[in-house]
């Protein structure tokens, strides 16, 4: 299968003609190819997203809303060939893809689509002096999106939707690991009747595609999610022409679990903030920090748990854990699993790669349990980004609060504990942009999504996208 740039509302080769493999994780086959896309290739969707920004930005609220709705609504009816499509790319459970990611990207322009024609500036009344301030939200014109290999579709519509409802043309490049439903989702634009320009989708490297698009002079804001080392790059490269910048990074999350939870749903929820997608969401709670008194009891029930779960091929309905994106990033989480060794740490159950039958090249490996000697350990303070977490008593409050903020990381912080005043006390002091109380990754798109230190600047969701995705002009009128 050859995946094709989307420029110009057309499906269109490199310029150079290069190609990069795509491989299925599953199996580790080469499954694909994709444009190994060029600075010449950046250019032209630049060139399409400017000739189409004078029309595409003085085009009515509700007709932007309508044709996001409509994305939406196709994506829907569509559900099927994208969650197959997601899941034979990224590796994940055909069930996430179909109950998550999917879903998710169709909501992603549904409520952009709806907030478009609810977002509104303000005015300013000079008392005293006779004039008025009003403030108009503009768009900024050509801007570039560049988004992660983990939720690959859900990410990159997440960027894209708030884009183009606030009357943006966009260059968008997708993870070169994970190219295939930002593919597909070129032909919904399409037949939702998405003017030719308004979304061109880029395919390629980072270091080259992605950097052209950063380089870009006229590519005036970049919305990024990704690594932390490449938000810094590209903040580096963005800075001199003074771009505006919205950079989700990573993070290393705590969980934090006080004996007054209500202990199943922390238990089967820990599941799932430990590894849904393999670990790999950069809101995986993935430090484990458990009350001292119910300590070993945690342990051995959340073990016990784990072995239940099932490693396999991502396109059976029973898996829980599917395969990882790719060789090199299995290899990376391997690694992790021996510097804990090498730290002392205990292996309470998992760290070995699965083998999984007539997939035995597929990138598969068993969720793992490691309890850390100490919060200072490599894996208490790097972010592994796999089915791999840490487990530490604490005694209490303070210590545990010291704890969780004593990383370069704050994305997110969950919480499990019943006492309000705690809630309160906690929540006001995490170092992070999401504080979860007795619950993970619930998820209200209104509400601001991004994360503080080195998780990034800026916040995405609601009307804080829209207020990226617009430059304030101010206009002051004296009566
Ligand atoms: P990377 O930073 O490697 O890549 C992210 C995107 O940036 C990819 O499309 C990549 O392309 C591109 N890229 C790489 N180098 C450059 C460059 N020099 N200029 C422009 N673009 C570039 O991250 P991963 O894809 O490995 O994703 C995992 C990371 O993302 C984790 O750290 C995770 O925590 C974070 N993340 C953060 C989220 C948040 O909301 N805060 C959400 C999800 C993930 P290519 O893949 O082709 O190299």
């Amino acid at each position: 299968m050859n995946i094709k740039n989307y420029i110009n509302g057309e499906f269109i080769k490199p310029t150079s003609n290069e190609w990069i493999d795509n491989y299925n994780p599953s199996n580790g086959e080469v499954y694909g190819q994709i444009p190994n896309s060029s600075k010449a290739d950046v250019e032209n969707a630049y060139i399409a997203a400017k000739a189409a920004f004078p029309s595409w930005s003085q085009t009515t609220l509700e007709e932007r809303s309508r044709i996001l709705i409509k994305i939406s609504e196709l994506l829907e009816a569509n559900l099927e060939r994208f969650a197959e499509a997601e899941s034979k790319d990224n590796g994940k459970p055909i069930s996430l893809a179909k109950t998550v990611d999917i879903p998710r990207a169709a909501s992603n322009f549904r409520f952009f689509g709806n907030a478009i024609t609810q977002f509104a500036s303000e005015s300013h009344e000079s008392a005293g002096e006779n004039a008025i301030n009003y403030t108009l939200r503009q768009p900024i014109g050509v801007v570039g999106c560049i988004s992660p290999w983990n939720l690959p579709l859900y990410l990159f519509t997440w960027k894209i939707a708030p884009a183009i409802a606030s009357g943006n043309c966009v260059v968008a490049k997708p993870s070169e690991v994970t190219p295939l439903t930002a593919y597909l989702l070129g032909e919904i634009c399409d037949e939702a009747g998405l003017p030719k320009g308004v979304l061109n989708i880029v395919h390629g490297l980072g270091t080259t595609t992605g950097q052209a698009i950063v380089e870009h002079p006229d590519i005036k804001a970049i919305s990024f999610t990704g690594g932390t080392a490449t938000g810094a790059h590209i903040a580096k490269v963005a800075a001199p022409m003074f771009k505006k910048l919205s950079l989700e990074l990573g993070g290393k999350n705590p969980n934090i679990i006080f004996a007054d939870c209500d202990y199943d749903d922390m238990l089967n929820t820990t599941i799932r903030s430990s590894f849904a997608n393999q670990g790999q969401i950069c809101l995986c709670g993935s430090r484990i920090f458990v009350d001292s008194s119910i300590y070993e009891k945690f342990k051995a029930d959340f073990v016990e748990k784990i072995k239940q779960l099932k490693v396999g091929h991502p396109s059976d309905s029973d898996t829980n854990i599917g395969a990882l994106v790719s060789k090199p990033h299995l290899e990376k989480v391997k690694t992790y699993i021996e510097v804990a060794k090498e730290e002392n740490g205990k292996i309470l159950c998992g760290g070995n790669k699965v083998t999984v039958k007539n997939y035995e090249n597929g990138y598969y490996l068993e969720p793992t349990v490691i309890e850390a000697p100490s919060d200072e350990c490599r894996v208490n303070q790097e972010e592994i980004f796999g089915p791999v977490v840490t487990i530490m008593p604490f005694d209490n409050e303070d210590e545990v609060l010291q704890m969780a903020n004593k990383v370069k990381y704050g994305l997110s912080a969950t919480l499990w504990t019943n006492d309000l005043k705690r809630t309160m006390r906690m929540s006001n002091q995490l170092q992070a942009g999401i504080v979860w109380v007795n619950t993970w990754m619930m998820r209200d798109l209104r509400t601001p999504f991004g994360g503080v230190k080195a998780s990034g600047v800026g916040r995405e969701g609601g009307f804080e996208a829209l207020r990226f995705f617009t430059e304030p002009k101010n206009i002051c009128i004296k009566y």
